[in-house]
């Protein structure tokens, strides 16, 4: 199947693009459409798919479901009315609500990585869930003699405080080398000698292919839920508060 060409990586602010047809396969009871190039972000990273829409000449497809397979991104779904013809233009169109929401949970999944790295915390990070539905950030850890409730404390001021000072966020492709001076952390997997994408919030760089916030003020505000150990890890479960945030 032939690559699509990842324009979230670049802008993530673009909710509205063109694309051409490439392939349509059916797979269980569903159509999935092959574009060269998309604005849908696949679910990778801890962050959840987007939902949306193609529009056609003649066709309208809903977009459900939005996976990264081997370089190809499918955009699952079904037809409301009509087909495309393969090479045929379309237009894309994301839900923004879905993507705003989820942009903020991203972001302020890296803001406390921000905290904890300012707290001094010697934590390493292992795993983001920025999924609305119970967001949590993992880092190994050991959690004996940790005052949890003041971290808690600690670690929501600071975060907030970052919120407030609103830095901007920057998107920035380096290689491993160049990432290991901007980043605080730089995991294993990330590939040597090719560009890979870093996410500056101000001078703090974090390699990440996901989407975010333009400015972290947009997050609103951070609430840290609960700080639980979990055998050697350390999980801090956090939320937003704002529009569509924790009073969904
Ligand atoms: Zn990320």
């Amino acid at each position: 199947m032939q690559t699509t060409k990842l324009i979230y990586l670049e802008n993530f602010n673009l909710l509205t693009s063109n694309a051409q047809v490439i392939e349509i396969v059916s797979e269980n009871n569903k159509e999935i459409i092959i574009l060269d190039q998309t604005i849908f972000y696949p679910q990778g990273g801890g962050q959840p798919y987007d939902q949306g829409m193609i529009e056609g000449n003649s066709a309208k497809f809903i977009v459900e479901e939005v996976r990264f397979v081997d370089g190809t991104v499918k955009h699952i779904g079904k037809f409301e009315f009509g087909n495309f013809q393969i090479g045929e233009n379309v237009k894309c169109l994301v839900n923004e609500t879905r993507r705003v929401l989820n942009s903020r949970l991203h972001s302020a999944g890296h803001i406390i990585d921000m905290a904890i790295t300012d707290l001094k915390l010697n934590w390493t990070p292992i795993k983001g869930y920025h999924f609305p539905d119970g967001p949590y950030v993992e880092y190994a850890a050991s959690s004996n003699e940790l005052d949890k409730e003041k971290l808690k404390i600690d670690i929501e001021n600071m975060g907030n405080k970052f919120i407030n000072e609103n830095r901007e966020t920057k998107i920035i492709f380096m290689d491993k080398e160049k990432m290991k001076e901007v980043c605080h952390f730089v995991p294993e997997y990330i590939p040597e000698g090719k560009p890979s994408r870093v996410v500056m919030y101000g001078d703090f760089g974090i390699p990440c292919g996901g989407t975010h916030v333009n400015r972290l003020g947009d997050i609103k505000k951070l609430i840290i839920r609960k700080i639980k150990s979990n055998g050697a890890n350390i999980r801090v479960s956090y939320d937003v508060e704002g529009p569509v945030g924790i009073e969904r």
